[in-house]
């Protein structure tokens, strides 16, 4: 789960980590009553959207020479004129995608005399089952062009969580980000507050970007995107209260309503699999057929003809699917059991698109009865090769 930049800001602050004043603003009037609580004479105005690259992201609505979503404000005045132009208005960014996202809320904080821009990010390595620090001289632009080009400017730091965060931990980071005298102990004691709140909140993911160096000598968390363990979530209510549904995909949530693990994809073969691992090879094989799928989707073990048929329901609102792979092993579900489910799912949402099914497991001929006796078009196939052939030969057809 994400949240916006103002709430994990305002996480991080309670560890004791340096943060610019800030307030967040729903609306015009609150983003002056905002900046007047301030004490200026430099604002910035933020669009609070669940993408980076904000600063040089783009409103669609305000042509290509207008600023983007972070805007530096001189007064008041254009604090109020900058936040006019941002909400509701959809901004585009690197991480947004084409279709942008519309701002709803914005964050008003004191504008920072920047003397020098950092990076740090926190996140899990699972390959070495470890807490990675991540730090750069080179911040507040794009890390990942810093990370092909110059990745010598990278310094990776890990924290073995068993052992914890111990104070070698902070010098190396100080000193990979090359800062000495008190600027070196700021940077010491702020890589122990992020280790304890990334290990005390059940982060997956925490991006500073820029920390600065301020022209009054102190180290800020500038900007942050912070991301949590779904599954932790259950201990931490207080932060899954801070989850802004607007901000995610409409059809994930649906799914995750009926329990089904939805991640919606570019591609035009939808997918509906039992199980993550299943799901997977189903993916790879269809794009080793030529095509893309349009989604990620294992309706698990349980799948009963209410899942399947939210299911269906889920892949058809995609505009781009142009087919359907159905591919169930039938081990705690019978077979004829889930092509019950198939057929009635597929009479409930009057299927517009071809289905090939590929079923395996307990009772397989009885479900292939059931499929090929239903009078639905429906494609039978017998293996995960011969589905996938079928699909995108399908869908090719048809196009
Ligand atoms: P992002 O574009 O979504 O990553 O948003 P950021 O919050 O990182 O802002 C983008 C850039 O705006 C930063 O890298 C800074 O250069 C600049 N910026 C943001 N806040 C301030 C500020 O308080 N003072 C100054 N001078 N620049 C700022
Ligand atoms: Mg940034």
């Amino acid at each position: 789960m994400n949240i916006h930049e103002y709430q994990a800001k305002e996480l991080l602050a309670k560890y004791g980590v340096g943060i610019p004043a800030g307030i967040p603003a729903l609306t015009v009037e609150e983003a002056v009553a905002a900046a007047k609580q301030l004490p200026g004479p430099l604002y910035v105005v933020k669009a609070q959207i669940h993408a980076g690259g904000r600063g040089k992201g783009k409103f669609k609505e305000l042509g290509p020479d207008a600023k983007g979503g972070v805007r530096l404000a001189k007064s008041i005045e254009e604090v109020e004129a900058f936040a006019k132009e941002m909400l509701g208005n959809t901004l585009v960014t690197i991480q947004t995608g084409e279709a942008g996202k519309q701002v709803n809320r914005l964050y008003v904080t004191d504008g920072v005399d920047i003397d020098k821009e950092y990076y740090l990010s926190m996140l899990v390595d699972r390959a070495t089952g470890r807490l990675a620090m991540v730090v750069s001289t080179e911040g507040g632009m794009d890390i990942e062009e810093v990370a092909h080009s110059t990745p010598e400017k990278i310094t990776t730091i890990t924290i073995d969580p068993a052992e914890g965060f111990k104070p070698h931990h902070g010098r190396a980071v100080a000193f990979a980000l090359k800062l000495t005298g008190d600027l070196n102990k700021q940077a010491q004691k702020l890589a122990g507050q992020l280790y304890e709140a990334f290990v005390a909140m059940d982060c997956d993911m925490l991006e500073i970007n820029p920390l600065v160096e301020s022209k009054g000598g102190e180290l800020l968390v500038l900007d942050t995107k912070m991301s949590f363990d779904s599954n932790a979530l259950f201990r931490h209510p207080d932060i899954f209260a801070l989850r802004d549904e607007t901000e995610e995909d409409p059809a994930e949530i649906e799914a995750s309503k009926y329990d089904l693990a939805y991640i919606k994809l570019d591609g035009d073969i939808g997918c509906m699999v039992n199980g993550a691992g299943l799901a997977m090879a189903t993916m790879d094989i269809i794009k080793l057929n030529g095509s893309f799928p349009a989604n990620f989707l294992d309706v698990g073990g349980g799948a009963n003809k209410e899942k399947v048929t939210a299911a269906f329901k889920i892949i058809l609102k995609d505009p781009n699917v142009k087919g359907i792979l159905v591919n169930i092993f039938g081990g705690i579900m019978k077979c004829d059991v889930i092509a019950e489910g198939i057929v009635a799912a597929a009479k409930d949402v009057n299927l517009s698109v071809p289905l090939v099914v590929r079923l395996e497991g307990t009772n397989v001929q009885q479900g292939k009865d059931i499929l090929a006796n239903s009078g639905l078009p429906i494609v039978a196939a017998n293996d995960l090769g011969d589905a996938a052939q079928k699909i995108v030969a399908e869908v090719k057809k048809a196009a």
